[in-house]
């Protein structure tokens, strides 16, 4: 039998499975995902850093819970 995974929210420590994008606690953002928006210039960048990333390991934008204030 496979072992269920799971995630932890960074500001409630809620643990949440891990397919879910959202606290259902908290409201706060699961995946530390890049922020880099598409632009008719790039095709932007979705990359799912990790958890205690700052900024996107492939393009350098802020992250989801940079801009959320949440590390
Ligand atoms: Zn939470
Ligand atoms: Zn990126």
């Amino acid at each position: 039998m496979a072992e269920k995974e799971f995630q932890q929210c960074v500001r409630c420590k809620y643990v949440a499975d891990k397919e879910e994008r959202y606290c259902i606690k908290c409201g706060a953002p699961l995946k530390n995902r890049c922020t880099k928006e598409k632009t008719l210039m790039h095709k932007g960048c979705s990359k799912v850093n990790k958890a205690d990333a700052k900024f996107c390991a492939d393009c350098g934008t802020a992250t989801t819970f940079n801009e959320w204030g949440l590390l």
